[in-house]
């Protein structure tokens, strides 16, 4: 894939499909990706209603953030979209048509890991068209207590997340690092979903969280792994907040130019991020590449370049 050019929208070679369960209905789903033409975007179906539901993957179709993050279009609904989407961010596809047969995306192994083997599978194909970007011009954030999330200028794509839960295993973890496809696949696209013994025990005497178990999320006591295999990182969990972080501001619907950085952050806020992004006066600007010189050019546009960290 790295032979592809840098700037021009990219889909995929064919279709492809594979099937799994679900995280919170515990029933099995199957999921299609297909190519799609330029500027259609990232597109979900759900096939097996009469007729079929399209549900594009953009920020004004998000319908609940609680659990994980659900698209929706009337009464049709596509839960736990981020790790698919972090998975299309992640290999630099603009245009696909999603095709589910279900309520939600299957949760596989809990990271995005399958899903990055998935699209390898179906083979990236590049677009003539340019791709256009979301430039963040100046910082723009939301908060709430001691959580917070930003875009702040930088000359790429790059996350900086701090998580603390007050647990012996997960306290002031950090991880930074500028996204490409070869540092998503390395460092991120493995890392999987956790939960607290307690919570889980919580939501399944709701009848959520149904499809959940070892195979799917690393789980933790007052004190332990209870995953016989461990971890895939020492520093797992933060690497999973920046792959969902990742999935969540895919649906700003364009990469974007700038650093995100996040305390605590989780759907909802990245959610609400997301939104004041595209609806800031000022803060960001859609911009269209098409050459390295027009990336240094807006660059240099913007006020106080010069002391721009390099992510
Ligand atoms: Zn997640």
């Amino acid at each position: 894939m790295l032979d592809l050019h840098p700037f021009r929208q990219r889909t995929f070679k064919q279709r492809v499909s594979l099937e799994g369960v679900g995280l919170h209905s515990g029933a099995n789903v199957r999921l299609a990706l297909c190519p799609a033409r330029a500027d259609s975007g990232i597109v979900f179906e759900r096939v097996d209603l009469q007729p079929p539901v399209e549900i594009p993957a953009l920020a004004e179709s998000v319908v609940d953030t609680t659990l994980n993050t659900s698209l929706g279009k009337g009464a049709a609904r596509v839960g736990t979209v981020e790790h698919l989407m972090a998975a299309l961010a992640g290999c630099g596809i603009d245009n696909a048509r999603i095709e589910v047969d279900g309520p939600e995306v299957p949760i596989l192994d809990g990271s995005s890991a399958r899903f990055v083997q998935l699209i390898r599978e179906a083979g990236v194909r590049e677009q003539g068209k340019a791709r256009r970007y979301l430039h963040v011009k100046r910082p723009v954030g939301v908060q709430e207590d001691d959580k917070f999330a930003r875009l702040v200028p930088a000359r790429s794509f790059a996350c900086r997340y701090t998580i603390d839960f007050k647990h012996p295993l997960i306290t002031d973890q950090r991880f930074e690092l500028e996204l490409s496809e070869k540092s998503f696949h390395r460092e991120i696209a493995r890392a999987r979903t956790f939960g607290f013994k307690r919570d889980i025990e919580r939501l399944h005497a709701a009848g959520l969280a149904r499809g959940g178990s070892l195979e799917n999320a690393v789980v933790v006591d007052e004190f332990n792994i209870l995953n016989p295999e461990g971890l895939r990182f020492p520093d797992e969990f933060v690497r999973h907040k920046i792959l969902d972080a990742i999935g969540d501001l895919a649906l700003l619907g364009m990469p974007v130019i700038g650093r995100l950085e996040a305390v605590k952050s989780g759907h909802a806020l990245n959610h609400q991020l997301v939104r004041r992004a595209l609806s800031e006066p000022g803060a960001c600007e859609v911009v269209w590449l098409h050459e390295e010189q027009e990336l240094s050019a807006l660059l240099e546009s913007v006020p106080g370049f010069a002391g721009l960290e390099v992510a």
